[in-house]
């Protein structure tokens, strides 16, 4: 079987394809231009280009389906090369021009198919795990997402580790996807510019802040109390929350940025004020910043999302403290719900 040349990092395209102007050619053919294959490296020697062809295929994931939200954010399907599907969100962020390849886009990629945490309200739990992402699966969502929506190489993006997955759990590949994915002479995404968002393992999230990447880091926390959150992501039983929040005082994190805390808002099990200001002071110390997720129902979910109401007050009392707090709705009716339910629309934000 042919290897996927998207899986090679610039140091390892050069052991791969010599000298070395050959390789960062390949590489900018990539992921500059955009090449689809071989045939139109047309500054390669024909015998080169047959035998890349012989060993390499550069096709990682092929839109299945494409879903367009009314703000303006697109949901992808994307079928592997072995067939199963992943999926991909181009998030539009707010305030944007009428000009969609001027605008700010957030690319929210998946790192598995499928996820071992079980946690109980997430539909990629629920389907059970298949398999790892390859680095180059990972690196090939945004540089299809960037393709589709007709960006220039030179506009940057942002990248979300946020899809279906749980990106500590295929913690190598996540490394070499960000390595990747931040080489200068390819997509050239600054690791300040990728968030990994985890759902907290607390060992995984030390050994990440010890590869010194320079990524973000946002935390699925969900609850204030151990009890409520064994229940909602059963590795709590393994990792508790004050074992987590220790590991997050140890990342390493720009002095300049926030780590994020993920809310997702249950109705009647973590929503009421006292949540909130047992949350604030579980926060208390960390350069924190709150994302309160609206849940997203769907088919058999045992879950009802809050009403308006205690949304906005809980978000008004970690607002009254002194955090940093967004509200992301997910809006399934328009974009189905079926990976991290990525669909954003900030009502209030306080941030600049
Ligand atoms: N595994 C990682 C990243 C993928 S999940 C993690 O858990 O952080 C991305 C986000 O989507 C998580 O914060 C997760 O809690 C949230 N999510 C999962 N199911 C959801 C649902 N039904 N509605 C709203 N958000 C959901
Ligand atoms: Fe996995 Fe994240 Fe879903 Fe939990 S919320 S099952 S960790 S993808």
């Amino acid at each position: 079987m042919k290897r996927l040349l998207l899986d090679l990092t610039p140091d390892e395209l050069k052991l791969a394809v010599s000298p070395d102007y050959r390789s960062r050619q390949l590489f900018q053919f990539i992921y500059r231009q955009y090449g689809e294959n071989f045939n139109a490296l047309t500054t390669f020697p024909k015998k080169i280009r047959a035998a890349l062809d012989c060993e390499f295929t550069i096709e990682a994931v092929k839109i299945a389906k494409k879903q367009n939200a009314d703000d303006g954010s697109i949901k992808y399907l994307f079928r592997l090369n072995d067939d199963l599907a992943i999926e991909s969100v181009a998030l539009l962020m707010r305030g944007e021009n009428a000009d969609l390849r001027a605008a700010n886009w957030t690319v929210c990629v998946s790192t598995q198919v499928g996820c071992k945490v079980g946690c109980a309200f997430c539909l990629s739990g629920k389907r059970g795990f298949f398999r790892n992402l390859t680095a180059g699966e990972i690196a090939a969502q945004v540089l299809m997402v960037k393709k589709d929506l007709g960006l220039s190489a030179e506009k940057a993006v942002n990248v979300v580790y946020m899809g279906m997955g749980e990106p500590l759990d295929n913690i190598e590949n996540l490394r070499k996807a960000v390595s990747i994915i931040s080489a200068e002479s390819g997509l050239n995404i600054s690791p300040r510019r990728q968030t990994v968002s985890t759902s907290g393992i607390a060992p995984k999230i030390d050994l990440l802040g010890a590869m010194k990447l320079g990524v973000l880091l946002a935390i699925s926390l969900h609850a204030v109390d151990d009890g409520t959150r064994n229940q909602l992501i059963p590795m709590n039983k393994a990792f508790n929350i004050a074992r987590l929040l220790e590991s997050v005082r140890r990342f390493p994190i720009d002095l300049r940025k926030r780590v994020m805390f993920e809310y997702l808002m249950l109705k009647g099990i973590n929503d009421s004020l006292s949540h909130a200001n047992k949350l604030i002071r579980l926060l208390n110390g960390i350069r924190a910043k709150v994302n309160l997720i609206v849940f997203n129902p769907y088919i058999g979910s045992e879950f009802e999302r809050p009403d308006q109401r205690s949304i906005e007050a809980f978000q008004r009392c970690l607002l009254g403290s002194g955090l940093f707090c967004t509200v992301r709705v997910p809006r399934g009716a328009e974009i189905d719900a079926a990976c991290g339910q990525l669909q954003e629309r900030q009502i209030v934000s306080c941030e600049t």
